[in-house]
């Protein structure tokens, strides 16, 4: 069962007396995530799996971090890893102070971890974590998959028992191999970066940065994503949150009226089959799976 929590107000001073109510409502949650940030300035989600509080990227600096957590109840020293899809940096500004200020162990791929020597010196020996396949964190499955973006990245299934979240963004296209990690996932963080005809129409890109954006190792557009939305219905996803949108060449309506047309010519109804939100750059909204 997925239960959505209250959208969030950065600006709200009762954020905090919500959260509290909100946790003691859904105190038999097995797993709960939240947006603290998305798109191309910066983008982090928190996943909780039993006791253990994991940040998936963490692209904002330390201190943005530090208080968009506590807008949430949650101290940066109880987070128990921060886990990389990548090395650019809107995925990792904040990582290395973060980790070294709080000791905050670092989990990415071996071969991601090849980009990211140099960018985090500050994480101590011990806080480099490396992985190749699945791995456990609060008696949670964590199962890594490669997705194609111009370096390493991957894509996260979080599983609890039978309770899947999955996060997937920065790809350039979907595969077999991504779609079968993802399906089944009752929540799913999806990337919706751009709106083709405003990418290619904008002014502002070189037609370079739009090949490369468009290229099968960038990034999915509105069009892209609403194929995985098409599959991931037909597997038992009830929630999708639209992520990582582009400032220059999408917007929240655009990406969210683009997939819900698109979808709707397979029959598949926004609301009724499955709910679409729209991750934006601020503070989303907590999503529980029992
Ligand atoms: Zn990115
Ligand atoms: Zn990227």
């Amino acid at each position: 069962m997925i239960k959505k929590g209250r959208p969030i107000s950065l600006s709200s001073l009762k954020i905090n007396k919500i959260l509290a109510n909100l946790t003691t409502l859904c105190y038999n949650f097995s797993m709960r995530a939240i947006n603290l940030a998305s798109g191309s300035d910066g983008n982090i989600t928190y996943i909780e799996i039993s006791d253990k509080k994991i940040l998936l990227d963490l692209g904002l600096t330390c201190t943005q971090a530090v208080e968009r957590l506590e807008k949430i109840g949650i101290k940066p020293n109880e987070i128990s890893a921060i886990i990389i899809s990548h090395e650019h940096s809107d995925h990792i500004k904040g990582v290395d102070v973060f980790s070294s200020k709080f000791d905050i162990p670092v989990y990415a791929h071996k071969s991601v971890w090849l980009g990211l020597d140099e960018k985090l010196k500050k994480v101590s020996n011990k806080n480099r974590l490396e992985f190749e396949n699945d791995f456990s964190l609060g008696g949670g499955t964590i199962h890594p998959f490669e997705v194609p973006h111009d370096v390493k990245c991957f894509g996260f299934k979080f599983q609890d028992n039978n309770s899947k979240i999955s996060v997937v963004t920065d790809l350039g296209h979907l595969n077999d191999s991504i779609l079968s990690s993802i399906r089944g996932s009752q929540l799913v963080y999806l990337e919706a970066n751009y709106d083709k005809k405003m990418l290619m129409q904008g002014t502002k890109y070189p037609l370079s940065l739009k090949m490369r954006i468009d290229g099968p190792n960038g990034h999915l557009s509105n069009i892209d994503s609403s194929e995985a939305v098409k599959f991931l219905s037909c597997t038992g996803t009830r929630q999708i949150v639209l992520a990582h949108l582009s400032r220059e060449n999408n917007s929240p309506s655009i990406a969210y009226n683009t997939i819900c047309s698109e979808i709707q010519k397979e029959g598949l109804q926004e609301g009724e089959d499955l709910k679409i939100d729209v991750a934006t750059p601020n503070i989303g909204a907590f999503f529980k799976l029992k």
